[in-house]
């Protein structure tokens, strides 16, 4: 139960005056919640990014080009826009210092002449500008009488928007969000508190949405450092939690002779890299203790994740037990069922498949088998841990989480079984302080070698001017019997845009390369008809796949040698080095080229470079987190950690150990939160929706 102290916080948005269904929607978009889901400590905790300081009243001759400043004048004359001409409407404003000319276009005479009274002192606040020097302001942002100077903010905070969203609306939001605030009782540590001159939440967050100067609202500001602590902490210590649980459920051990896993090695036609064969002992020497294994295999695509994953599970079978293989999507499913399938049957072990679209007799069937322990290897989606389906001894649970975060869902889905093993297999390369943060103390094995014999992926960077020449070295690499990618661009506003700009390109490549040749993927697509579209492509029917990133284009296809990246520049680092990953897995060697739309910044072009003279996933990730670090000088958005609002990793690694140890201390301390601090962390936990922990709690 969450506190009630918490329901003016968690009411849902459109509980507040001024806004209703069509502004939560975009409030949806902005915060990256559900529709139905957003809620008003989700406006309490939409961070600003940096400020707007109207504080500089220097005079109108006095005006600094393109600053944001104040003044104040006497209105002394309109000159509205001739008829039918697009000249804008202008207003002359004066001080002791000179005159400055108000310009605005399309825009209401009644409403200028109602705000801009001639004769009347007004003050007036936006960005200044000299034309034929003289001093100008295009569309101020203020305009008010002169005896109610006292409404114009002095500082403003200025926040990430969307579309469809203005700044005024959604500062007004917030706002209105903060009278919500209670009085919170303190959970931090007070020799902490003390030590770090936090101040209370409350005052954390208003002083965050009010700041009164660039320091205010700076990482190393004291209210983003506590605010940085709480939801650290809430991490922290929801996954120390659903750890020492699982610690009080022991697992059991797994023991085995490696009989099954020696056919299948056999039957292999490559030998085992130092990296995977370091991994599967990692493995097999977790799963022997009596300890539940929690272990994040980490690898670049390619890497060969799956033959570790199945080899944990093989020991497991072995010693008559079950084990799961769950991948994200529908696709990545089936793709490994048909890897592994025949691997398996090398052994003798037999292996489902269960995903969504398992249905009928042959959903029973399956489910029969899962239940009485017939099928000892169990590949599918999320659907293999719905209620209806359980399993006769279920002690390995592997996660293919490809590119996401999120081991806490995954952490409550291992509960099928009697506590079993759990490996997470991911291909975004995190540094180990990420790691930290998003799963807390797991064990990390990591695949940094590539398999022998893949050859090395020649990426190029070409600017869209020149796609001409890149269609026509298609044309010959096709006419060669090669097959290619086509992926899209990212277009983060809208997801109505990207469709279309993708089912344009299929037109254009269609009649470049004929009907029959050019296959489309997207998100908007019915699965069956995703489905058909990729086999197409596998069975080299088609010989040109266009995609959207919304697909994860996770089909193995060793025979692709080519893909083509538009919008390069919009892709993050990690993004593009994954789509990449989609070439250069068959003997061939394979291109990238990395179609951008210039001119580049100075990071766009660092960024891009990165990715040209390097195949390592583990170094993209750390240059990504340098530039993006430099970014943040450049003003553009902070980095974060995924999934975090407040701590970014630049800035708060020393705070995420201290929330880690707190994390330990509490848990070992108070494990049922049961005491006056336990309970006050409980609604920390609520605050930053990480009550599943809670849920782990007998008393909860
Ligand atoms: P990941 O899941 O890490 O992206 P996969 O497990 O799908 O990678 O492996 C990619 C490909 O590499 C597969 O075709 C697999 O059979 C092959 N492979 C895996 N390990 C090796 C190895 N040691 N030597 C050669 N090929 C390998
Ligand atoms: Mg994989």
């Amino acid at each position: 139960m969450r506190p009630a102290l918490l329901d003016p916080l968690f009411a849902p948005v459109t509980s507040l005056s001024g806004i209703g269904p069509k502004l939560a929607k975009v409030l949806a978009r902005l915060t990256g919640r559900d529709e139905d889901d957003v809620r008003v400590v989700d406006l309490v905790f939409h961070t600003p990014h940096s400020i707007i300081d109207r504080r500089l009243k220097p005079g109108i001759a006095y005006l600094p080009e393109g600053a944001i400043v104040t003044v104040e004048g006497r209105v002394d004359r309109h000159q509205p826009a001739p008829q039918r001409s697009n000249a804008p409407y202008r207003v002359y404003v004066h001080d002791d210092t000179g005159e400055l000319t108000l310009t605005f276009f399309h825009a209401k005479a009644d409403w200028l002449q109602r705000s801009l009274p001639v004769g009347e002192n007004v003050v007036i606040s936006g960005r200044a500008e000299w034309f034929n020097g003289r001093p100008s302001m295009v569309h101020p942002d203020y305009i008010v009488p002169a005896d109610k100077a006292d409404t114009l903010p002095d500082v403003e905070p200025v926040y990430p928007l969307t579309a469809g969203l203005s700044p005024k609306v959604l500062r007004r939001s917030i706002d209105a969000a903060l009278h919500r605030l209670p009085d919170f009782t303190e959970w931090i540590d007070p020799g902490i508190v003390k030590r770090q001159g936090f101040p209370e939440l409350k005052n954390a967050l208003t002083g965050l949405h009010q700041p009164r100067d660039e320091t205010d609202i700076a990482p190393e500001s004291p209210a983003r450092r506590r605010l940085a602590y709480d939801e650290l902490l809430a991490g922290q210590l929801s996954l120390a939690l659903v750890r020492s649980r699982m610690r009080r459920t022991p697992g059991r051990p797994v023991h085995s002779k490696g009989v099954l896993a020696d056919k299948v090695l056999h039957a292999l036609p490559f030998a085992l890299t130092k990296g995977q064969k370091d991994a599967v002992e990692a493995i097999l020497a977790d799963m022997k203790q009596d300890e539940r294994m929690l272990r994040l295999l980490q690898g670049d695509v390619g890497s060969g994740k799956t033959i570790v994953g199945l080899l944990a599970m093989l020991a497991v079978v072995e010693d008559g037990a079950q084990a799961v293989l769950m991948a994200p999507t529908e696709i990545l499913a089936r793709q490994h069922y048909e890897g592994i399938v025949r691997l398996a049957e090398a052994a003798g072990v037999q292996v489902s498949l269960l995903t969504g679209k398992t249905k009928g007799r042959e959903r029973k069937f399956i489910e029969n088998d899962i239940a009485s322990g017939a099928s000892k290897i169990v590949i599918g989606t999320h659907a293999l841990f719905q209620d209806n389906v359980s399993y006769a001894d279920l002690r390995l649970v592997i996660v293919d989480e490809q590119h996401r975060f999120g081991v806490h869902q995954r952490l409550r889905l291992s509960s099928k079984g009697v506590s079993p093993h759990l490996l997470v297999m991911t291909a975004t390369p995190i540094p180990r302080t990420l790691v930290l943060a998003a799963f807390g103390d797991m064990d990390v094995s990591r695949l940094t070698e590539k398999p022998a014999g893949r050859k090395p992926i020649q990426t190029v960077t070409i600017p869209t001017e020149r796609i001409g020449d890149v269609v026509g070295r298609l044309r010959d690499a096709l006419a060669q019997g090669k097959k290619a990618y086509w992926i899209c661009p990212l277009v983060e506003e809208s997801e109505a845009i990207e469709l279309v700009s993708a089912e344009q390109r299929f037109e254009t490549l269609t009649k470049a390369f004929g009907a029959d040749n050019v296959g489309l993927v997207h998100g908007r697509m019915s699965s069956a008809d995703k489905e058909a579209a990729m086999e197409a492509f596998k069975a080299s029917r088609t010989r040109l796949l266009v995609a959207t990133t919304v697909v994860e284009v996770g089909v193995d296809v060793p025979d692709a040698s080519i893909i083509v990246i538009e919008h390069a520049e919009r892709f993050g680092l990690a993004q593009l080095h994954q789509l990449r990953g989609r070439v250069g897995r068959g003997d061939e060697a394979s291109s990238c080229i990395l179609l951008y739309k210039g001119p580049l910044s100075e990071t766009g072009k660092a960024r891009l470079s990165v990715l040209r003279d390097s195949n390592d996933g583990f170094r993209i990730a750390e240059e990504d987190l340098k530039l993006r670090g430099e970014g943040e000088l450049l003003g553009t958005r902070q980095s974060g950690i995924p999934g975090f609002r407040f701590a970014s990793l630049e800035s708060h690694v020393d705070i995420l150990e201290m929330a880690r140890k707190d994390a330990a201390y509490i848990v070992n301390k108070d494990p049922e939160l049961e005491g006056a601090r336990g309970q006050a962390l409980r609604t920390l936990l609520y605050l930053f929706r990480r009550d599943e922990a809670i849920r782990y709690l007998s008393a909860g």
